[in-house]
C-alpha cells in the first residue's frame, strides 16, 4: 500500500511538492491571488476570450436554452446542436472535413493515440511531448519509441529500424514548456516516405500562432494534409473541452473506437456555446493573435535585456531555465513578493534538472506590464544570487 504521508514528505524534501494557489474573480492580466493584486503571467487564456462578454453571454445563453449538461454521451442521447455546429466550424477554421469533440485535450490525445496505434504497432513521440500524449501511448499499448526533441534525424533512423509496422507520429505543434515549434514539414514528409501517421497537438497552437490563430499546420500550409490534427478550447479559446481534426473515415473510427468519447458525459453546452462564440470572435478579430505574438517578443526582448536566455522560444510560451526545483520555486516567489505571479515548473512536467519559470503571455497584456513583470523577475533573480547584479561602468 502507497505510504502517502512517506511519499508526500519525500516530494517536500526534493523541491517538488505543490500545493494550490487561489485565483479570485475571472482571468485576465491582472488577478487578485491569495488575496493580492498581481500580474498574471501564467495563464493559457491568451487572447482575453475567457472573460469577454460575448463568449460569457454565450455559455449563460447555451445554459438557458439547451440545459446545464448533456445527460449522456454523444452516443447515447448527448449528441445535441451545440455540438454539431461547433465541430463544423472548427473542422473549417482548420481546414478539414471533420472534427469531433472531446471533453478534454487530455482525454482526446488519450482516446485518439490509443484507437489509432494498438498491440503491435509503433507510436514514435517526441521527448518534450505533452503527458496526455505519453498517458495516450500507454493506453494503447503500442511501443511507445522516443525521439530526440525536434530531431528529424533521430526520428528518421528510428523509423528506419522498425520497418514494415504500422506507426503513428505524434508530436506538440508548440511545445507546452518551451514554447518553439515542431518542424512539421519534415515530420510529415518522413511520416508519408515510410507509411505513418502524423497527430499533431496544437493545445498551445490553436488561437494563438499561425494566421488567424490557425495553428502551426496552417502555417506550415499542411491543413489537411496532417492526418490528425487534434486542439483544444480551454487555452487561446478561453472555455473547455477539445477536438480532434481528421477525414470523415478516421472521424468515424474515433467514434466507435476512441474510449474517452465513447464512455464519458458529452461536453456540457455552456462550454460548447462559449467554444463556438470564442471561435466567432477570434474569426472577426484576427488582429489579436497578431497583438499575441507582439506581447510575446516584447517580453522575450525585456527579460533577455535583463540578462535571462530563453531558449528556442519563438511563441507566446517563454521560458526561463533554473535548473534546480528547489531554486526555482524559491525565484518564483521572490517575484511573486514582487506582485508578479509566473508559476514555477518543475519534474515531472520537465525534464529532471530543467526547472523554469515558464511566463505566458496575453494579447490583454499592455507593454508597460509586460516591461514591469521582465524588471521584477530580474530583481527577484539578482537577491537572491541567480542573476549577477548589472556591472557599472566606473
Ligand atoms: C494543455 C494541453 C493538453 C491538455 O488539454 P486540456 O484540455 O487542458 O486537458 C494537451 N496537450 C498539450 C500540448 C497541452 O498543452
Amino acid at each position: 500500500m502507497t505510504d502517502v504521508a512517506a511519499h508526500l514528505e519525500e516530494l517536500r524534501e526534493r523541491g517538488l511538492y505543490r500545493r494550490l494557489r487561489l485565483i479570485e474573480g475571472p482571468q485576465g492580466p491582472r488577478v487578485t491571488l491569495d488575496g493580492r493584486d498581481v500580474l498574471l503571467l501564467c495563464s493559457n487564456d491568451y487572447l482575453g476570450l475567457a472573460a469577454d462578454p460575448r463568449v460569457r453571454e454565450a455559455a449563460a445563453e447555451a445554459a438557458l436554452r439547451f440545459g446545464a449538461g448533456s445527460g449522456a454521451s454523444r452516443l447515447i442521447s448527448g449528441n445535441m446542436a451545440p455540438h454539431r455546429e461547433l465541430e463544423s466550424a472548427l473542422a473549417a477554421f482548420k481546414g478539414y472535413r471533420r472534427a469531433l469533440l472531446f471533453g478534454s485535450g487530455y482525454l482526446a490525445n488519450m482516446g485518439t493515440i490509443a484507437a489509432l496505434a494498438g498491440p503491435g504497432e509503433v507510436v514514435f513521440s517526441d521527448e518534450l511531448n505533452h503527458a496526455s500524449i505519453i498517458d495516450g501511448c500507454r493506453l494503447a499499448r503500442a511501443e511507445a519509441v522516443v525521439f530526440r526533441h525536434n530531431d528529424v534525424d533521430h526520428l528518421a533512423a528510428l523509423l528506419r529500424d522498425s520497418p514494415g509496422r504500422p506507426a503513428l507520429i505524434v508530436t506538440d505543434g508548440v511545445f507546452s514548456m518551451d514554447g518553439d515549434v515542431a518542424p512539421l514539414p519534415e515530420l510529415l514528409e518522413l511520416a508519408r516516405r515510410h507509411g505513418a501517421r502524423l497527430m499533431v497537438d496544437e493545445a498551445h497552437a490553436t488561437g494563438a500562432v499561425g494566421p488567424g490563430g490557425r495553428g502551426t499546420v496552417s502555417a506550415a500550409g499542411l491543413s489537411g494534409e496532417v492526418d490528425v490534427v487534434m486542439g483544444t478550447m480551454g487555452k487561446a479559446l478561453g472555455a473547455y473541452g477539445a477536438y480532434v481534426c481528421a477525414s470523415p473515415e478516421t472521424i468515424d473510427y474515433l467514434v466507435n473506437r476512441a474510449r474517452p468519447f465513447i464512455f464519458s458525459t458529452a461536453p456540457p453546452p455552456p462550454v460548447v456555446g462559449a467554444a463556438r462564440a470564442a471561435l466567432g470572435v477570434l474569426e472577426a478579430e484576427p488582429e489579436r493573435v497578431g497583438r499575441l505574438a507582439t506581447n510575446a517578443r516584447a517580453l522575450r526582448d525585456a527579460l533577455a535585456a535583463e540578462g535571462f536566455a530563453t531558449g528556442d522560444s519563438t511563441t507566446q510560451i517563454v521560458p526561463i531555465e533554473i535548473g534546480e526545483a528547489e531554486r526555482t520555486m524559491e525565484l518564483c516567489e521572490q517575484t511573486l513578493e514582487r506582485g508578479v505571479f509566473v508559476q514555477g515548473i518543475r519534474p515531472p512536467t520537465v525534464p529532471e534538472g530543467s526547472s523554469r519559470l515558464r511566463f505566458t503571455v496575453m494579447a490583454t497584456h499592455s507593454p508597460g506590464e509586460l516591461r514591469r513583470a521582465a524588471q521584477e523577475v530580474g530583481e527577484a533573480a539578482r537577491a537572491i544570487g541567480l542573476l549577477k547584479a548589472p556591472t557599472i561602468a566606473a
